[in-house]
Parts: structure tokens; C-alpha cells; sequence
């Protein structure tokens, strides 16, 4: 019997990361960076104000407790967007709007609401003179050029998912074009005479297809495209006519569920050992023993069971690295932490994956079991919030005991 980790490992080395391709900027978010992205220019790109007011020389502003007002002349009036074209001297002021370029020779801003001006009304002038009370410290209210990063700043690693903020901040740094990794595809397959699409009636011995779409939800989740291909008869015929559909949308990889087993009607390891190979699997895990490994046609192929909750299981352990190395992402989608048992865990020696229910309590994140832990029962999967990680060889986890837990 394999351990867990070994087949993990197995199955890793014959993957590698798509290739890259340049896309525009809007087409980036949730892909993954092919290239670090370094800053092209320092931002801000120059010295703007962070409020509506007066540019000033803040020397020019009243020091000491009890100062007396000053009078300064406005002699320019600058709107963001443009470039100013005065520079200020002693007794000069210019009023300047948030995110305005600060004019040469100004060193700070009065906010207008600490001057005689109070506010700014749309559409109307400068006037002539500002006065204010206020002591203004050089700097004050401006962001200088390159306070926020400097040019030539890797701000962004290879490897990385695109964030909604990341996707600003590019913009920010005019990043027309990104470099990021080719999306895999990924065909899914359901095997099984019992399963019917979700829209069929349940004759008689019939249950849904459940499988295409919760591992077909997995799919996109991992940052992949997924084709779906349905469900196939136990027969030869429909397994082989549903893979070469696959082969010939020269798909990164194929998962199925099912009909990998010792079941009479279990025809898939047959197709697919005709025109390729593959390795079957005893994996020391619960759920989830049987696992397929292989390729057809030369394309890489992993074989979930068909229980739900196993394939699930199979698809967190297994295949979700798998998507994150062929997309060329360098950390994990799912953080594992370590959280407490409230109640006594048995378990059968196998690495267990088993659902959870969370609850923190002062900073302390406590587990317990969302009921009976069959391999076909969905919901308590559904109410889980983790799976926990019972490691190989242990048989009891005491109440109190910490695990680590894959969050959900
Ligand atoms: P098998 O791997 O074919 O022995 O199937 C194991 C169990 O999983 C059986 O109860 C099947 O009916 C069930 N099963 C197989 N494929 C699916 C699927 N796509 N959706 C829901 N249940 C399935
Ligand atoms: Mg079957």
C-alpha cells in the first residue's frame, strides 16, 4: 500500500507548469503571474497633495502657540490632472486639489478648511489671498514621489494568483499586457450505468450524476477549465467515445470517477490500459483506498472513486496540486491549520480525511465530527468546514488533542 505521500509525490513529477502567454490586463484576474513584475516608475509618480487646500511653503505658516494669522497670495490655482507651471515663492500660495501635482517650490498643504476659504466651490475661482492660523510642517498633507514604491521594486511575484488588488496596482503601474500561465483544461468524466444528468427522471436502481459537478466545481476552483464530458455507460464503446473527445480537445489532463474498482462493469481501466497505461493504486487513506493513475492516448489521467465524498477527498489530495502545478502556482490554494478535539476521534490507522464542523472560542479554533462519516454521505461534507488529518498509524485522537485540519 502506498502512503499518501508517496503517491502524491508520484503523481506531481510527471506534471509541469503550462505555458506562458501575454494577455491583456482585463483578462488577468485569477490567473497566475509568469514573470515577477517589477515597478516601471516610482509611485506616486510625483509630489501631489492629499487634501483640497493651499500649497504653501510651510515656512511661510505661523509658528508658536499664540501666532497671529497669515495672508498669503494665491497665485495659482491647480486642478488634479495638470501640470503646474508656477513656482512658488515666500508669501505665495496656490490652491491645489487631492491628487493635484504639487507646484515647484511648495513644500506642504493647508487644508482649506483650516483656512478663511473653508471649503472649495465647484466652479469657482481662486481667490486672491488665503489666510490661516495654523502651524504646517514641511511635508504635511503632500505624498511625495516614490513614498508608496520606487521604480525597478518587484512588487509582484511569479507564481502568484492575480488579486482583485493586484489587478490595481498593475493599472496603477500602466501594465497593459501580463505574462501569466495558460489556464489547464481538465476533462471530467462520470462512469456508472446507475448515473443519470441531473435533470433525468430516477427510474428504477438510477441515482444523479453528483460527481460532474462537485468535482467539476473543483475544477474551476483550482483555477482550471474544465470539459465536461458526462457520464459514460459501463460499456467499452461510450468510455472510449467520451476520451477521445478529451484526446481531441488536447486536454492537460483527464479525471473520472468511478468504475476503477474490481466491479465486473468497471470497463474505463480497461479502455483505457488499450491505448495507454495505467497503474492502480492502495492508497493508505480513508476515504478513498482506490486510485487510478495513468495516461491515455499521452495524456495524464487520474481515476477518483466513485463514492462522492471519496473523490472529493481524492480531488483535495491528489489532483488539486496537481492543478496548481500545471497552472504555475507556487503556493497552495488550501491552508491547513491546526485546530482541537472536542470529542474523541477514532480512527482505523489509514491517513483519515475527516469532516468537520469548526468553532473558536478565545482564540482557540475547536473541531467536532459532522456525524457518520460514509463515503456516500454528502451532507455531512456539506456542513463541514475542514477536513481534519488523522495521520497514518494513529487509531485515537483524546479530546483536547490538536490536528491539523485542510480548510474548506
Ligand atoms: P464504483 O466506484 O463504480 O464502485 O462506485 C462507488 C459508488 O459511488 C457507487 O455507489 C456509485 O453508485 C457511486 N457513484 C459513482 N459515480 C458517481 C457519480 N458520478 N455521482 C454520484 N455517485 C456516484
Ligand atoms: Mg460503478
Amino acid at each position: 500500500m502506498l502512503s499518501v505521500t508517496e503517491a502524491r509525490e508520484r503523481i506531481l513529477s510527471h506534471f509541469h507548469p503550462t505555458t506562458e502567454e501575454t494577455l491583456p490586463l482585463i483578462e488577468c484576474a485569477g490567473r497566475v503571474l509568469a514573470v515577477d513584475v517589477s515597478a516601471p516608475h516610482d509611485l506616486p509618480l510625483f509630489d501631489n497633495s492629499s487634501m483640497d487646500g493651499f500649497a504653501i511653503l510651510a515656512s511661510d505658516s505661523p509658528s508658536g502657540t499664540h501666532a497671529s494669522p497669515v495672508t498669503l497670495s494665491v497665485v495659482a490655482d491647480i486642478p488634479a490632472g495638470s501640470a503646474p507651471k508656477v513656482t512658488l515663492t515666500q508669501g505665495q500660495a496656490a490652491r491645489i486639489m487631492t491628487g493635484a501635482q504639487m507646484p515647484a517650490g511648495a513644500d506642504a498643504v493647508i487644508p482649506v478648511e483650516e483656512t478663511d476659504s473653508n471649503f472649495h466651490t465647484a466652479g469657482t475661482a481662486a481667490p486672491q489671498t488665503v489666510s490661516f492660523s495654523k502651524t504646517i510642517a514641511p511635508g504635511q498633507n503632500v505624498r511625495t514621489r516614490g513614498s508608496d514604491l520606487s521604480a525597478g521594486t518587484v512588487v509582484l511575484k511569479k507564481g502568484r494568483p492575480l488579486k482583485p488588488q493586484d489587478m490595481g496596482l498593475l493599472a496603477m503601474l500602466g501594465m497593459a499586457q501580463v505574462k501569466v500561465h495558460k489556464k489547464p483544461l481538465v476533462a471530467m468524466l462520470s462512469s456508472g450505468d446507475e448515473l443519470v444528468d441531473v435533470d433525468q427522471p430516477l427510474t428504477g436502481g438510477k441515482i444523479h450524476d453528483s460527481n460532474s459537478y462537485a468535482i467539476g466545481a473543483l475544477i474551476q476552483n483550482a483555477g482550471a477549465d474544465i470539459l465536461r464530458l458526462g457520464v459514460a455507460k459501463d460499456t467499452r464503446q461510450s468510455v472510449e467515445g467520451l476520451l477521445q473527445k478529451a484526446i481531441q480537445a488536447n486536454v492537460d489532463l483527464i479525471i473520472t470517477s468511478a468504475g476503477v474498482s474490481v466491479g465486473a462493469f468497471d470497463f474505463v481501466k480497461e479502455v483505457i490500459e488499450a491505448s495507454g497505461k495505467m497503474d492502480f493504486w492502495r492508497v493508505n487513506m480513508r476515504p478513498g483506498k482506490p486510485l487510478a493513475f495513468g495516461e491515455y492516448s499521452g495524456t495524464p489521467f487520474i481515476g477518483l472513486p466513485g463514492n462522492p465524498v471519496s473523490a472529493f477527498v481524492g480531488f483535495e489530495v491528489f489532483v488539486r496540486s496537481v492543478l496548481e502545478k500545471l497552472g504555475g502556482r507556487s503556493d497552495g490554494s488550501r491552508p491547513t491549520v491546526k485546530v482541537r478535539c472536542e470529542e474523541q476521534i477514532d480512527s482505523d490507522g489509514r491517513e483519515s480525511y475527516l469532516r468537520a464542523r469548526l468553532r473558536e472560542d478565545n482564540g482557540v479554533m475547536f473541531c467536532r465530527l459532522t456525524g457518520h462519516q460514509g463515503s456516500g454521505n454528502l451532507l455531512s461534507l456539506v456542513q463541514a468546514d475542514a477536513l481534519l488529518i488523522i495521520p497514518a498509524g494513529v487509531k485515537c485522537v483524546p479530546v483536547g488533542r490538536e490536528v491539523e485540519a485542510i480548510l474548506l
